[in-house]
């Protein structure tokens, strides 16, 4: 309920796109984890924690993790694509993308939920090993794998390896064969399907370092038709298949449809050419979730469906048998799961020349920053936040977040409006910092990395600590 006009209140700074809330307490479901709440008192909390206990326990910045919405993301992009696509072929397997965010914990709730796992270092191979998943559950990705990399994966018995060039495939094959056995591989192709956020272009799909493309030159057969000519023919690759990856935060399902078209009618033809049915078909990863209002992803359900359609229909179009289909999803099952949260530090209101008239932005500084979320310097990634030590019914101003290293870039979220009354030593929350924020962190400023609580049925549990002074500085040799 407002108690003020939200008309007056909008800032000429503001982009178009950012409303004045009628509420600023409000919760967007989408945008946060699953349980997340105001109390009666008016502060935030999650499977009915409130956010103070947990700073005082835990600290701040702290990323907040709901165990219970990772698994349930987890369980609901493995159901509704099993059952879209079981009457074509069996079922799925849904490798969880371990790069979005990764510890031995997470890795045992994927293993739990059914889920497999997608890794692209040594360091993920390690970590899924310690984990105890078993190497047939893995999938090795990477446009420069090392040598030790492969033997590793080899060694685990890794159920397939991406291959991503012609180069890498020579690679794999003699690694292999001075092991004494058949590689599992996947060939990554590139569709020509480039998914750009909300949208998806169909060109510039070449220039880009992964993959192996589909586009003949010179009349040359492509790179992709040369790399099964090559995995066929040699003893010791074993062609299961193959995988494309359009892209991330994508919302529509017309581009993975588009994708899985090429990938098909690629498959028809190598099945005329060389009298073999590849067996299996990934179609990556890259599902949207909501940052802000503004984003509306699709339900599982609803990809499933679209997918599982044009993969039959095409299929019976073609007269092929239907693959059996993997997908990769890593933001769509962490990215939601999470918030982080930081104490409020330095307020300061700054005056903008606009036009004739001077307008105002708030800069609210928080004890994180570039180091525990550096997706905005990176990408200019859009992000919300919330006041989340209490309730406040203060008008709205327009305010940005910004963290405390020593860059102008250090921006956590660029435009939000935020209470009036907002003041030092307020807890702020920013949700939807799952995926893509804790694995690309830095110690920039020898800054200690924020540790990750995961909350399940009311009980918080340290997953990740946080860094202390002795760990920033023990590699330094003259310490
Ligand atoms: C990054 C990546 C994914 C996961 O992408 P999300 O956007 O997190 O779903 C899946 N597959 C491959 C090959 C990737 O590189």
């Amino acid at each position: 309920m407002s108690t003020y006009q939200t008309t007056q209140l909008e800032s000429p700074l503001a982009p178009e796109w950012l409303a004045v809330p009628d509420d600023g307490n409000h919760l967007n479901p989408t945008v946060w984890p699953q349980g997340t709440s105001r109390t009666e008192g008016g502060e935030l909390a999650l499977s009915g924690l409130r956010v103070s206990e947990l700073a005082d326990r835990f600290g701040t910045p702290a990323y907040i993790l709901s165990e219970d919405h990772f698994r349930s993301r987890a369980r609901a992009f493995r159901d509704a694509f099993t059952a879209a696509f079981e009457p074509l072929c069996g079922g799925v397997d849904v490798y969880y993308a371990g790069k979005s965010f990764l510890c031995v914990e997470v890795a045992k709730w994927v293993k739990e939920e059914g889920l497999r796992l997608d890794t692209c270092s040594g360091g993920e191979l390690a970590l899924a090993a310690r984990a105890g998943i078993d190497g047939s559950e893995l999938g090795l990705h990477g446009n420069n794998k090392s040598d030790a990399e492969i033997d590793r994966a080899l060694d685990m018995g890794v159920g397939r390896i991406v291959v991503d060039s012609l180069h890498e495939l020579e690679r794999v094959g003699d690694i292999a064969r001075m092991k004494r056995l058949r590689a599992p591989i996947l060939l990554r192709l590139t569709p020509g399907v480039h998914a750009e956020t909300h949208d998806y272009i169909a060109t510039a799909h070449e220039d880009q370092k992964f993959g192996l493309s589909m586009a003949q030159v010179h009349g040359e057969p492509s790179p992709a038709d040369k790399a099964v000519s090559v995995a066929l023919g040699h003893p010791s690759l074993e062609l299961l298949g193959v995988h494309c990856h359009i892209g991330s935060q994508i919302f529509s399902p017309d581009g993975f449809a588009l994708a899985a078209e090429k990938l098909l009618t690629f498959i028809a033809a190598v099945r005329d050419a060389h009298g073999v049915s590849l067996e299996e078909l990934d179609l990556g990863g890259g599902y949207g979730i909501a940052y802000t209002d503004l984003d509306d992803p699709k339900e599982p359900t609803e990809l499933a469906t679209a997918m599982a359609d044009v993969v039959g229909t095409t299929c019976e179009r073609l007269g092929i048998g239907v693959p059996r289909i993997s997908i990769e999803p890593g933001r769509a099952i962490v990215g939601s799961s999470t918030f982080t949260l930081y104490a409020v530090g330095t307020l300061k209101t700054i005056h903008v020349q606009q036009g004739g008239d001077v307008a105002e932005r708030r800069y609210v500084s928080v004890d994180g920053g570039m180091s525990d979320n550096p997706r905005p310097v990176l990408y200019g990634a859009t992000y919300t936040a919330t006041l989340a030590s209490r309730r406040s019914g203060a008008p709205p101003v327009l305010s940005r977040v910004v963290g405390k290293h020593c860059e102008s870039g250090d921006i956590v979220v660029k435009d939000a409006y935020l209470p009036a009354d907002l003041a030092t030593g307020d807890l702020l929350a920013v949700p939807g910092t799952g995926a893509y924020c804790w694995v690309l962190g830095s110690n920039y400023n020898y800054t200690p990395r924020p540790p990750v609580v995961a909350v399940s049925q009311g009980k918080a549990r340290l997953i990740l600590r946080g860094e202390t002074e002795e760990d920033l500085f023990q590699r330094d040799v003259s310490w």
